[in-house]
């Protein structure tokens, strides 16, 4: 059953207050379990990017206490925000199950993430180091990196707290200063954030968050002429959008975390049963609204029909429902386009001669959910195989040699995740070598910690978040050469 919870926060939060939007309009964030409405949120626009954007500047002038804390002192303030989060773990997750529709369980798992992923970022403050170059005796050069100024930051639904935490910690471990937008249908964890952020200290101005639509809010903040940076996660349709308007206002700085059609490729040498969930987890995880989903399953001639036999009787045995249930593997969809979107795409598959092998249909009438779907007999040309579907869908397409599987799995203007699971080494390292992919996971799928760098070759992005290189996206770096007059 939904746990009865009370929605704290549904104004814009800027420089430390909860506001209502300038223009006075709202929106309603709905619980895509039932199609009710949760809350109505504030609605932010340009007119609240632009006070937002004001309060961050406050911020980050050269004098603020933000800009003259010690940076020791940054990382103890995130540290203490990753204590508010984990004293309000439980609601926090409540929230996000709500708003989302994912399992309890895994907004639990997402919620413990975003506290590692601060705690990490937390300790960077004080290490951020430039390096000294040779360049001669008469001179000494050194350099330093230094915060790229006020940020903006757009979000998807999918994770809402997590990809807030990914954007949060390089940016305030930078000494950045942040206006985020939250997605529209998925408000509400990304308020109470800011709230505890106020709880742990941050001075005011340094996190500024506006609920909104994206081409209004989010457009503003792409748009924006005083904003130096721009972090997206989202489709990649909307990340030419925000590319082409830093390119048109200001050239700002831009980080771009986009879509996946991401191969996982299963050689005849594995162990069957333990491919089969590893694929199965790869494509089903987050109801299959996950960016770097396994969403192209190869499998090796020999072992295929055993496979399509394993990955149909995972799907049969997932359990679709209430996400505050535990037994409940798989909750809605986010939203009703994203089921009509998700349906169409089965539809295409049917149409185009892929095989239903489980699901192939929505589950119940109300609310977003979507029966776990697997493909067999897919070929590289169907719509299934080509494009993004954000949802439970497993394509399952056949292969015989290496070179083959590796031209196929690189036909695509993505690039952001890949698998292979094999006990050969060599073969293991040849795809891992050969396949364009910001990530690799051999005999493992989403194998992503706070340390280690995320992010997409060609049109699955620009840029990497996480790990160390997460922090340079929000760094200038300065040089400064000093000259050396010989004494005497
Ligand atoms: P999805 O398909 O996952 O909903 P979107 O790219 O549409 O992905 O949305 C991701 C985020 O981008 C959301 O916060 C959304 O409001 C925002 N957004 C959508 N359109 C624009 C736009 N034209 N400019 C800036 N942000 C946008």
């Amino acid at each position: 059953m939904a746990k009865q919870v009370q929605i704290k926060y549904t104004q814009l939060f800027i420089d430390n207050e909860f506001v209502d939007a300038v223009s006075g309009r709202k929106f309603s964030t709905v619980n895509p379990s039932n199609g009710k409405v949760i809350a109505e949120i504030a609605e932010g626009d340009k007119a609240d990017v632009d006070k937002a954007v004001e309060a961050a500047k406050r911020a980050f002038n050269r004098n603020s206490k933000w800009r003259k804390m010690n940076p020791y002192i940054r990382g103890q303030l995130m540290h203490k925000f990753a204590d508010l989060v984990t004293r309000d773990l439980e609601y926090i997750a409540t929230l996000e199950t709500l708003d989302n529709g994912k399992t309890y369980a895994s907004a639990v798992e997402d919620v413990q993430a975003s506290v590692a992923t601060l705690r990490y970022y937390a300790g960077w403050c004080d290490k951020i180091q430039g390096s000294t170059i040779p360049t001669g005796d008469t001179s000494v050069t050194f350099t330093r990196k230094e915060p790229v100024g006020v940020v903006g930051q757009i979000i998807p639904w999918n994770y809402p707290f997590l990809m807030l935490v990914w954007k949060w910690g390089p940016a305030l471990a930078t000494g950045c200063t942040l206006v985020l937008k939250p997605a529209e249908q998925t408000p509400l964890s990304a308020l109470y954030a800011a709230a505890l952020a106020k709880e742990a200290g941050f001075p005011a101005g340094v996190v500024n968050i506006i609920p909104g639509y994206g081409p209004t809010a989010g457009a503003a903040i792409a748009e924006h002429p005083e904003i130096n940076k721009v972090a997206f996660t989202g489709s990649t349709e909307v990340g030419h959008a925000v590319m082409a308007a830093s390119a048109k206002s200001n050239l700002k700085r831009v980080s771009l975390e986009l879509g996946g059609k991401s191969p996982l490729v299963i050689f005849d040498d594995a162990d069957v049963k333990e491919a089969a969930g590893i694929a199965h987890n790869a494509i089903f995880g987050n109801h299959g609204q996950n960016c770097c989903a396994g969403s192209r399953t190869f499998v090796h001639s020999k072992i295929y029909d055993e496979f399509v036999k394993q990955a149909k009787q995972l799907a049969l045995n997932r359990k679709v429902g209430d996400p505050f249930d535990s037994k409940t593997d798989q909750g809605p969809q986010i939203d009703q386009e994203m089921l009509d979107k998700v349906i169409g795409l089965i539809n295409s598959g049917k149409q185009q001669g892929a095989v239903v092998q489980a699901g192939g249909i929505r589950h119940g009438d109300t609310g977003y959910f979507v029966q776990p779907t697997v493909f067999s007999n897919v070929t590289d040309e169907m719509k299934i195989a080509k494009e993004e579907i954000f949802g439970p869908v497993q394509a399952i397409l056949k292969f015989d040699t290496m070179d083959e599987v590796i031209e196929r799995a690189n036909r695509t203007n993505y690039g952001l995740a890949s698998g292979v699971i094999t006990k050969n080494i060599n073969k293991a390292l040849e795809f891992a070598q050969a396949v364009e992919a910001g990530s690799v996971w051999v005999n493992c799928y989403d194998a992503v910690t706070p340390q280690t760098p995320f992010g997409g070759f060609k049109q699955s992005g620009i840029g990497r978040e996480l790990g160390e290189e997460g922090l340079n996206e929000y760094l200038e770096i300065k040089t400064v050469s000093i000259n050396v007059t010989k004494s005497n």
